[in-house]
């Protein structure tokens, strides 16, 4: 059973409004969506929402742990509601699509660092970057031309 966005926003004591629930929707519907992708579906959902209102539910969503951010080197941050494992992404170098897949060890931290420097590690950020299964049958498209 996944629970009602109005009940996991009341679960992580947040007061219930139109606009957070609009953005806990939209970053569902639109795993891996930037900040901009979510103002434009929450606004199709709700009418107006201004960019600012945007930016402060993500931040107070991710912050209670209800979505995380991902933030791959040269581009704008991600937004996922899929929280509670510890899953990695496969990003497109060409096209910058993003796809999740699931840990092969399993719990976070799943890489162990040849000397911990007395840290206590809770988390290795692992993100794969390649070319998608689209990029590539299209270089090889190209190729043969
Ligand atoms: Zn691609
Ligand atoms: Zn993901
Ligand atoms: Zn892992």
């Amino acid at each position: 059973m996944i629970p009602e966005p109005a009940d996991l926003l009341r679960q992580h004591g947040l007061h219930v409004t139109a606009q957070r629930l609009a953005v806990l929707r939209a970053v569902s519907t639109h795993p891996h969506t930037t900040a901009d992708g979510v103002t434009e579906a929450a606004g199709a959902e709700i009418g107006a929402i201004s960019r600012q209102a945007v930016y402060d539910a993500l931040a107070v969503l991710a912050e209670k742990g209800l979505i995380r951010r991902i933030e791959p080197s040269g581009s704008p941050a991600l937004y996922e509601t899929r929280v509670a494992d510890n899953h990695h992404h496969l990003i497109c170098r060409v096209c910058g699509r993003v796809v999740d897949v699931d840990c092969a060890i399993g719990s976070a931290p799943c890489l162990t660092p040849s000397d911990d420097m007395d840290y206590e590690i809770d988390e290795a950020e692992v993100i794969y970057w390649g070319r998608c299964p689209e990029c590539r049958a299209r270089a090889r498209a190209a190729s043969q031309d």
